[in-house]
């Protein structure tokens, strides 16, 4: 297939007999995760959903399914009738799509980004010693305005007991 700017020239420009997998696989992401934001990625249709959501795209032999790891390693007994690697499962283009599985993954996947997203907004929000909460790396900037060079003598004043 050439280069397609967007998801629909991308499954308009696939043979005519494979076209309907393809919309029928774009509908089950769009159901699952109305959402997720769409475009063409690594010549793949992609979809994001607060991070890499999934990825699709026609290979010779089959549909190649792209979810980054580790959903594909967690769901391997799910998977044991496909032919899989460590981020692709191989759908066939002869059988039906097999729905449910693909709605499985995808909120697996959902659910991933989601626990990434606290995760790293956790990490941003630090408390000093005086208990003021800020987001910014470095010295709180409440008890150091306009100071973010002073981490050595800040993190001597951590260590004593703060005082009323
Ligand atoms: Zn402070």
């Amino acid at each position: 297939m050439k280069a397609a700017k967007n998801v629909y020239d991308y499954i308009d420009s696939a043979p005519k007999e494979i076209q309907a997998k393809l919309k029928e696989l774009r509908k089950i992401i769009k159901e699952v995760v109305p959402d997720a934001k769409e475009s063409i990625s690594y010549g793949m249709a992609f979809y994001a959903y607060k991070g890499r959501l999934v990825y699709f795209g026609l290979q010779k032999k089959h549909i190649g399914l792209y979810i980054p790891p580790p959903i594909i390693e967690n769901h391997k007994y799910d998977l044991r009738d496909y032919k899989t690697t460590k981020s692709a499962i191989h759908l066939s283009l002869s059988q039906k799509l097999p729905v449910a599985l693909i709605k499985k993954l995808i909120k697996a996947r959902v659910k991933h980004n989601e626990a990434n997203k606290l995760k790293t907004s956790d990490k941003k929000i630090h408390t000093c010693s005086r208990g003021h909460k800020y987001q910014s790396s470095g010295p709180c900037p409440i008890c150091w305005p306009g100071n973010t060079k002073k981490k050595r003598s800040l993190q001597l004043l951590d260590l004593l007991p703060s005082l009323p």
